[in-house]
């Protein structure tokens, strides 16, 4: 008999963005004619910069030379990338890594999603929420107990300390969904209770390049002590478009340990290692080029252009929603704007009222947990006409 792993009954058949793409296509499917702006899934836009494009085109070509060509990739990346991550994304913000400490990969929804490999099944996790619906379901996959912790506008969208110690902290700044972040000294909270209990934080930096503001860690091993306790992910997605290209990388610094059941003290670099060896065989050494052209000068002038232009669709979208006299958070330093629903609607009847009455996609907050009810995500990630666009047709919600 063939048994499954019933976890996954736990999770539920529909992930948010499949729901969301279920009632979209079942409107238009009854409404051919009608023009439906998304500025639901977090998905970019923009063409890839002209700095990456070109390194794509010239590793393509040197796949098509016997003397240039490449097989198999290193597991954990080539050094020309990991290079290029260590000098631009570290050392010049005064961090030093090894160069065995990063580990490139196809993107950060696979390594935060398939950290829980290495991590015993009897870890107690903890949980912001709302959330990046992966943490949540992947350890509930591996049947994990969870505990959430509610960012709301209460708190300022800082979490508390859960009553029960963790022993796994997952922590997204800039934040997915609310686009919220914290200040240094707010994060060197969070590292001094994982250092006093013992505890991992995994770090989702996936949109640390759209930070604009001072005093905002880009990196959580800017706080001291955070080598200790933190595994960071990275993403080029949203950074330099890379949604479709894939790539990103996963920090695990050699100081961070845990423990066997017997009390044995291993290091979690070194069972990452062999995770990723032995699951993962490297990500393309032409997508590798592409991302190592996002780090030399034309490469980030380019981006910087490309995420500036989001920021700009942030600050239309976020000064609309206002106006309205509509509560928004985010969209400052993250390119989504979290938004309160009008007349205490659920997320999912505003989701509806946008669709229906004004061809609009947005993402229905509870999607990424409780505490998301009664508020909705607007992403930045849309062309500026549309942006505009939806923005004029959001002015016509009567509140
Ligand atoms: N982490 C967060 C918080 C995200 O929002 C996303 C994508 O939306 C990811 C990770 C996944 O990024 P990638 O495209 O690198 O897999």
């Amino acid at each position: 008999m063939i048994q499954i792993n019933e976890h996954y009954t736990e999770i539920g058949n529909n992930y948010l963005f499949a729901e969301v793409a279920r009632r979209v296509n079942e409107y238009k499917g009854r409404n051919l004619d009608k023009k439906v702006i998304s500025l639901g899934i977090g998905d970019v836009t923009q063409p890839i910069v002209p700095a990456v494009i070109e390194a794509i085109h010239k590793a393509t070509d040197e796949m098509a030379d016997a003397k240039t060509m490449r097989g198999y990739a290193p597991d954990a990346g080539y050094d020309f990338l990991i290079h290029a991550i260590l000098k631009h994304d570290f050392l010049n913000r005064g961090i030093a890594l090894d160069a065995d400490e990063i580990f490139v990969s196809d993107g950060a929804k696979s390594d935060t999603g398939n950290i829980g490999d290495i991590l015993g099944k009897d870890n107690h996790v903890a949980i912001t929420d709302p959330a990046y619906p992966v943490y949540v379901d992947t350890n509930k996959m591996a049947g994990r107990k969870i505990d959430l912790l509610p960012c709301t506008p209460a708190n300022d969208f800082v979490p508390a300390f859960p009553a029960q110690t963790p022993d796994v902290i997952y922590l997204c700044y800039p934040n997915n969904p609310t686009g919220t972040v914290l200040t240094k000294d707010q994060l060197k909270k969070w590292v001094d209770y994982a250092l006093e209990h013992k505890a991992l934080i995994l770090f989702d930096a996936a949109y640390e390049a759209f930070i604009s503001e001072p005093n905002i860690p880009h990196s959580i091993y800017e706080i001291a002590g955070a080598k200790k306790v933190a595994i960071e992910f990275r993403s080029f997605s949203k950074t330099a478009g890379f949604t479709g290209m894939r790539a990103g990388y996963t920090v695990v610094p050699k100081e961070l340990t845990a423990q066997t059941s017997k009390g044995e003290t291993l290091s979690l670099n070194a069972l990452w290692k062999r995770r990723q060896s032995t699951k993962f065989n490297g990500t393309a050494y032409i997508v590798q080029r592409g991302a190592e052209a996002v780090f030399s000068p034309e490469g980030q002038r380019q981006i910087k252009e490309v995420i500036a232009y989001y920021m700009e669709n942030a600050k239309i979208i976020k000064n609309g929603l206002d106006a309205l006299g509509l509560t928004t958070y985010g969209g400052v330093n993250a390119p989504y704007i979290w938004v309160q629903t009008p007349n205490r609607m659920s997320s999912w009847e505003f989701f509806d009222l946008l669709l229906n009455d004004l061809q609009i996609v947005g993402t229905p907050g509870s999607g990424f947990g409780e505490a998301g009810e009664g508020f909705f995500r607007f992403t930045a990630f849309g062309n500026r006409e549309n942006t505009i666009e939806a923005v004029e047709r959001i002015k016509k919600i009567k509140n």
